[in-house]
């Protein structure tokens, strides 16, 4: 039978790539699925669970050796990828964009690679792959609550005997599918949110969730629905028109990415400086890169001389580890799906739309046309 495995993640990474549910789904597809010992513990799903859905529990060796198609979270470290053999399917969020020497090792090895970071997006038949999407969304949830949990305030307005306290002003930088959910998630809570993003289309999909659409005065439209990196000119100009809006607010949730690229610097010292004490800025895109917030620090608060905290806060998925691997192990599951045929053997089609960009490498080829520019 085709044997699919999945690794424990590294590192404070919670989530797994395949769940009990999935497993059982897959064996009932004629899949066998092989489990690292231990790897779905931090999710909360035990080997015992994967056992009863019809998977088997080894060792990350054993995992490694027999499959044929590997499902991680993150890019394996360096020891562990060194085992990944010729021939064998590595998926994942491979970072193939960012960390190009573990995508060429890869490609060296014979190794064929599908980065998640490389799925097209507007192709419908890839929406149920899209890893970036149910992640982001998760993470977005996820910031509008760490950002009330924070606050030292009420979100929403309050009316008591003992008085009426204000609702709490929310902005949003970056309106994608994780600011999009940041603001329907405060809005709930009884916020009063803005959002603002350099792609004007989504002005519509702010306004629908009842926020205010902040007009930038930069069209930064790239390929494929992203945004563009903005010239050196722009980014001042960009940081100049923000500094208003933030000083209009308690709490800043920012989520604005360029693929490929570090993050757009939104928040600069000069708005934090004036922002008021109490606020709070959650950065989604804190990284070893650098972050859209001033000095923000990945998987750290720092608490600023003007009585400001700043939340580095890139990998808020893991904190709902276990949704968000049920939702990682159904985007893998429907990639699985995409390439099998009746007898689970898995090919991959290297002229269809969606593979051709989602494949990073394939018998020591490089094949995602966007990947060969980045490496270009
Ligand atoms: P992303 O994570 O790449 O970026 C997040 C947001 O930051 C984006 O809205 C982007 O415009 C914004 N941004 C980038 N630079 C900025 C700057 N300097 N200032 C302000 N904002 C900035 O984006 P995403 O959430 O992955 O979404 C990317 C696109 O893909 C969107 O157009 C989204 O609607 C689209 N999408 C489409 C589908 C689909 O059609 N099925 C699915 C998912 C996403």
């Amino acid at each position: 039978a085709t044997i699919i495995s999945t690794l424990k993640e590294s590192g404070d990474e919670n989530r797994v790539a395949i769940t009990p549910d999935v497993t059982k789904k897959l064996v009932h597809n004629k899949f066998q699925v092989l489990i690292e010992k231990g790897a779905g513990d931090s999710a909360s799903f035990s080997d015992q669970a994967y056992i009863d859905a019809g998977g088997e529990v080894v060792s990350r060796d054993e995992a490694l050796e027999k499959a044929n198609l590997i499902a991680v979270i993150n890019q394996p470290d360096e020891a562990t990828r060194s085992k990944i053999k010729a021939g064998q399917i590595l998926i994942g969020l491979l970072g193939a964009l960012i960390d190009t020497d573990a995508i060429q090792q890869l490609a060296k090895q014979q190794v064929t690679a599908l980065s998640f970071e490389l799925l097209p997006r507007t192709i419908s038949r890839a929406q149920s792959m899209d890893v970036l999407s149910s992640q982001a969304s998760i993470a977005g949830y996820k910031a509008a609550l760490v950002a009330a949990d924070t606050f030292k305030r009420y979100f929403p307005m309050m009316i008591t005997a003992a008085g009426t306290a204000k609702p709490a002003k929310v902005l949003v930088l970056g309106t994608g599918v994780a600011g999009l959910q940041a603001i329907g998630t405060a809005k709930r809570l009884g916020a009063i949110v803005s959002g603002y993003d350099v792609r004007p289309a989504s002005r519509g999909e702010v306004e629908s969730l009842g926020a205010q659409f902040l007009t930038s005065s930069i069209n930064a439209v790239g390929e494929g629905g992203y945004a563009r990196q903005l010239s050196a000119d722009e980014q001042k100009q960009q940081q100049e028109e923000l500094i208003g809006f933030i000083k209009q607010n308690d709490i800043v949730i920012t989520t604005a990415q360029v693929p490929g690229k570090k993050p757009p610097l939104l928040v600069p010292q000069a708005a934090i400086d004036v922002a008021k004490p109490g606020s709070v800025f959650v950065d989604l895109a804190a990284s070893d890169l650098g972050g859209n917030v001033a000095g923000s620090k990945p998987d750290q608060t720092v608490k600023t001389d003007s009585g400001a905290q700043i939340i580095g806060a890139g990998n808020l998925a893991s904190e709902l580890a276990t949704s968000a691997s049920e939702m990682f192990a159904k985007n893998v599951q429907a990639v699985i799906n995409d390439l099998a045929d009746k007898e689970a053997k898995l090919n991959i089609d290297l002229e269809d739309e969606v593979m051709s960009q989602l494949v990073a490498t394939d018998h020591g080829e490089i094949i995602s046309n966007r990947l060969r520019a980045a490496l270009n």
